[in-house]
């Protein structure tokens, strides 16, 4: 007999809620503890999985494993190329091995949903108990709920809704233990298991070897990774936050997004650790650097009670309906040069080199950069979430889904259609010396002072023609007015 626990984006030992609930079951059983991960080639293909990050998860699942094997607890990896096959797997595997009770933590998309219901109701005609667990977020969804009853769609009046309801619970920031040994004898009885390798990725997300190395100096992977630069960013980063957060020059922020999303690092230990240097009762007090760091974990749990709530954001579909009538372009042309960071304007061509080189890019380039395609391009936003997630190591749904739907305005936040941002305004402002350009488009290395930000505008043509740097494939001013009446007519307020 034993427990299972599957492990899905919660890629960690310690504080796991599902894996520390299945690990007390198996103990107070005196039985093993199973732990199984599904590599799944389909859903990676309907999700537009980057290849970096399906190579950051398999680099995880090695650390996993050796620490999982120093308590005795096998890990399962397999690869199975029809996620319709997952159920019967799991069943499969529960047979073989007698589980009576699988545990795992929930991810709230809709296709992730509906696999489960489908393995609950096989669950049930087996006599299997299935416990899914809320630990991706700090607060469940569905726990906050407006004077009228109603689930937020605004951030600022759900973060105070947030704030109350953890210091009312204190519970939700307690941090979960890691598993105990497994009983002696699981060694001997679940020999095959230990035995197993982790499958290469699948050949739809291979990276090439150069790639593979280069992302494992990039973004090492694991726990143990994760708590280290936690730690770092808390003891050298955090108090200046508040203040340098928008600069995409330099490291600003934490970084932390690959295993907030992967699950190396759950959110709620970010949060627990910041509050505790902090010493406040209440999360959204105390030093401005910390305070404000957790507001934006907080974004977090906001995008995904968003999903949960309104699960059509998940079929292509904006938050907002009235916005499905605005008739875009379809330059295929300027999409590409947004893709390979050449639309000639600076501050975007850097943003977009940075994503292809590192698979990240800065918060404020990503809103740069999105607010660029949908109201400069009037490309659909949807083009942009698609080609992010098939980039990002830290490409996460429902935090890609708001952030596109906030820079389009298509999506929960009120901001209107009409505030559209100047790429050369937002340029000056965060980016005011070029560190960030010069680093990213090497060929503007040598314009000097502000044409840094225009170079074809501000004098600099000579350096920028030389370099081979294209021209500015757009212009802003006409573009903005072209926005403002698209967005209109499809809303229908010509
Ligand atoms: P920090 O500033 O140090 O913030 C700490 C943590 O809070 C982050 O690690 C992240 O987990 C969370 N966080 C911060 N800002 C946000 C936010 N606006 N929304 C949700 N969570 C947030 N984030 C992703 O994790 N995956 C995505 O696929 C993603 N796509 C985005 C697309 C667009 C168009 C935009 C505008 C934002 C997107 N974000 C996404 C949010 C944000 O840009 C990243 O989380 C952040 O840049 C990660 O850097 P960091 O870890 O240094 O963040």
């Amino acid at each position: 007999k034993a427990v299972l626990h599957w492990y899905k984006r919660d890629l960690r030992l310690f504080d796991n809620r599902g894996l520390s609930m299945a690990a007390d079951k198996a103990k107070s059983a005196n039985i093993p503890l199973i732990c199984l991960y599904i590599v799944s080639p389909q859903d990676y293909q309907a999700h537009f999985t980057s290849p970096a990050r399906v190579d950051f998860e398999l680099r995880t699942l090695e650390v996993m494993k050796k620490d999982l094997d120093a308590l005795d607890i096998p890990l399962v990896v397999e690869s199975i190329d029809r996620r319709k096959a997952v159920p019967g797997f799991i069943l499969d595997l529960c047979e073989k091995h007698q589980i009576r009770h699988i545990y795992c933590n929930i991810e709230y998309e809709v296709d992730e949903l509906r696999r489960e219901a489908m393995l609950i109701n096989k669950c049930l005609d087996k006599d299997i108990s299935f416990t899914p667990v809320h630990d991706d977020v700090i607060v469940a969804p569905g726990s906050l709920e407006t004077g009228t009853g109603n689930q937020y769609a605004v951030y600022t009046p759900w973060f105070r809704s947030w704030v109350k309801h953890v210091t009312q619970n204190p519970d939700l920031l307690e941090p979960s233990e890691k598993p105990g040994k497994n009983p002696s004898g699981a060694r001997n009885a679940l020999k095959a298991l230990f035995e197993r390798s982790i499958p290469p990725a699948p050949a739809n997300k291979l990276l090439s070897k150069e790639e593979k190395k280069r992302m494992a100096e990039l973004w090492p992977a694991g726990e143990h990774e994760a708590n280290l630069r936690l730690n770092k960013f808390i003891k050298e980063r955090i108090e200046g936050y508040s203040d340098n957060r928008n600069i995409p020059a330099g490291t600003t922020t934490s970084v932390l997004s690959v295993h907030h999303s992967t699950g190396t690092l759950a959110a709620r230990t970010s949060v627990r650790v910041a509050r505790n240097v902090n010493t406040r009762q209440y999360l959204n007090d105390g030093k401005k650097g910390i305070s404000t760091w957790i507001s934006e974990v907080a974004w977090r749990d906001f995008y995904k009670h968003v999903l949960a709530h309104w699960p059509y954001v998940c079929m292509y579909m904006p938050f907002k309906h009235e916005y499905s009538l605005i008739e875009w372009e379809y330059n295929d042309e300027h999409f590409e040069l947004w893709t390979d960071g050449m639309t000639g304007f600076p501050i975007v061509d850097a943003a977009m080199r940075q994503l292809k080189s590192m698979k990240y890019m800065h918060n404020r380039c990503r809103m740069i950069v999105a607010s660029f395609l949908a109201k400069d391009l009037l490309l659909d936003w949807r083009l942009g979430e698609k080609y992010f997630m098939e980039q990002l190591i830290d490409g996460d749904f429902a935090s890609n889904n708001g952030g596109w739907g906030f820079s389009a305005s298509t999506g929960v936040d009120p901001q209107p259609y009409f505030r559209i941002f100047n790429p050369l305004l937002q340029s000056e402002k965060f980016d005011p010396d070029g560190e960030y350009i010069r680093k990213w488009v090497p060929e503007l290395k040598d314009v000097q002072g502000k044409a840094i930000h225009d170079p074809y505008g501000r004098g600099a043509n000579k350096i920028a023609a030389k370099s081979g740097y294209p021209k500015p494939i757009v212009e802003h001013k006409q573009c903005r007015e072209r926005a403002l009446s698209r967005y209109k007519a499809g809303l229908g307020k010509d």
